[in-house]
């Protein structure tokens, strides 16, 4: 008997099993374990959804604003009250650490909070007298149906960055989660249905590029939003724009950090190590490249190769760990091989974090924290994302050089400077070309009431995902001109 369990597609309020014969299953990252088959669900399913979305969407669109956050408060509600469950459920299919998970929830709800307020910030604007006796008035009216396809690192956080403005404003959703990790949204659903939110206005569909490519040609679906690597953000926007949908696609990133002489060490190699290492490296905001200026070199590699060394490396979900394993082996050999790669062209390879033994867990995808030294900023190391606790170091004369380099690179998700001097900080925040910046800080992640800003590779569209820019992603305005004139009124 199978006790391994079959995942369902929720489908205008009702939990479905697939009708496809093909499946996935959902692995343990730490242990190797097979905890779920995920199903991959045919365009049939995604064409049910929206249909049930596009009828749900009549009266949705009808429930006043201030009704319709009441869901909302009560989500918020049960995912404080479900947020230990939560967590342990992204740490298993994901493999972070039990307090990186609490983060990436905490983040979540922080965006359902900034929804509930969309009485006041979906308003729009008027003008009396535009004209003599005549008015204008700018309305936001949502889309209709809109979907959202998922990366697999932040399973609990990243939908959360579109869905609840999506479902605040009018719009009815569905969602596409990762096929590597599909645990968590199961569990979110559970509570989605718990809010009691009519039939119809949240779907989700389980699946890969079957299911994604009939999102990009459904009719019914008016605007999609897509977080993951480059390559597939580049071809979701440009056949989803083809198909004339509105669409945003967050993509990959490389993202370097640079260290002024004048940093204060000690916190500045304590928060670039949590940037490069955390979530094992897997987060679009991780540092990937630090590049030390002049003497910051000789104290920055020090103190780094120190921390990375010492940093606890095992199950996310066992106490005191402080990083756990990459998502996948396949994921795994990736990253080994760009380190054997970046070696064999000459970066010194500093700390060597590849196929550590962790014990009890052996069959897990696990990398230690592995620094590269004297990396020529235009080989492949210094240029691909890698996608894993690897951190390679770059030395450069001045701070032009440094900027230099960080513009130099095809993605644009994130910069950040360690300095204690606010002219040189002043200076980078203003050429850097990147959309997030960090002084001081090692991830530069916007808080739910900021849009999070990608620019270049990493970013295709317009609108970004959070706060207002999703406000307005979700919404199309509409501009009415009005003449009344006075003597109408004399009537009365
Ligand atoms: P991915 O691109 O492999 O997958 C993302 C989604 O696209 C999944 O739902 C998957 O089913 C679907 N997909 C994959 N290949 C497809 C194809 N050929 N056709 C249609 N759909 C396809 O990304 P991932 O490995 O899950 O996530 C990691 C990537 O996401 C990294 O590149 C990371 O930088 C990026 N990311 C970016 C941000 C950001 O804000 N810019 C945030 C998180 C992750």
């Amino acid at each position: 008997m199978n006790a391994i369990p079959v995942l369902p597609n929720y489908i205008n309020g009702q939990w479905y099993t697939s009708s496809t014969t093909e499946y996935l299953d959902v692995v343990n990252p730490a242990t190797a374990e097979i905890l779920a088959h995920v199903p991959l669900s045919p365009a049939s399913e995604v064409n049910q959804a929206s249909l049930a979305a596009a009828e749900a969407f009549v009266t949705w669109r009808r429930t006043p604003a201030t009704e319709r956050v009441q869901y909302l408060f009560k989500l918020k509600n049960l995912l404080e009250e479900h947020l230990e469950d939560l967590a342990r459920t992204i740490s298993l299919e994901c493999g972070k650490t039990l307090a990186e998970s609490k983060g990436e929830m905490r983040r979540a709800i922080e965006n359902v909070e900034v929804a509930c307020g969309i009485p006041m910030i979906m308003q729009g604007t008027n003008l009396e007298d535009i004209a003599r006796g005549i008015d204008e008035m700018m309305i936001r009216q949502p889309l209709g149906v809109a979907a959202v396809i998922c990366p697999f690192n932040f399973p609990g956080m990243i939908p959360f960055w579109f869905l609840p403005y999506a479902i605040a404003c009018g719009n009815t959703y569905i969602i596409k989660p990762s096929e590597k990790v599909p645990l968590t949204m199961q569990k979110i659903f559970q509570l989605l249905e718990k809010t009691g939110l009519p039939k119809g206005v949240i779907n989700l569909i389980n699946g890969a590029k079957e299911a994604v490519d009939a999102i990009l040609e459904q009719p019914q679906i008016r605007a999609i939003s897509f977080v993951g690597s480059t390559d597939v953000a580049k071809y979701i926007y440009s056949r989803a724009a083809a198909n004339g949908k509105r669409v945003q696609c967050q993509g990959g990133a490389k993202n370097p950090i640079i260290v002024l002489p004048d940093a204060d060490i000690e916190m500045t190699t304590r928060i670039a190590a949590e940037s490069a290492f955390g979530c094992a490296g897997q987060r679009c905001l991780a540092a990937s490249i630090a590049v030390t200026v002049g003497e910051a070199k000789h104290t920055f590699t020090e103190a780094i190769a120190e921390i990375a060394t010492k940093r606890v490396v095992g199950n996310g979900l066992d106490e005191g760990v402080e990083m756990g394993p990459v998502i996948s082996s396949l994921s795994k050999q990736r990253i080994e091989r760009l380190i054997q790669q970046g070696a064999a062209q000459g970066a010194k390879l500093l700390i060597d974090g590849r196929n550590p033994q962790i014990a009890g867990y052996e069959r897990g995808n696990f990398i230690r924290p592995t620094i590269l030294e004297n990396v020529n900023p235009a080989d492949e190391i210094a240029r691909t994302e890698i996608f894993g606790p690897v951190l390679s170091l770059i030395n450069v004369d001045n701070i032009d050089e440094a900027i230099a380099l960080v513009n130099s690179g095809k993605y644009g998700n994130m910069a950040c400077l360690f300095t204690s001097n606010g002219a040189a900080a002043r200076k980078f925040r203003y050429e850097a070309e990147a959309g997030n910046i960090g002084i001081n800080i090692g991830v530069a992640a916007p808080m739910a009431f900021f849009p999070f800003s990608g620019w270049k590779d990493s970013f295709f569209g317009d609108l970004h995902g959070q706060s207002h820019h999703a406000v307005e992603f979700f919404t199309q305005t509409k501009v009415i001109i009005e003449r009344w004139p006075n003597e109408w009124s004399r009537q009365f």
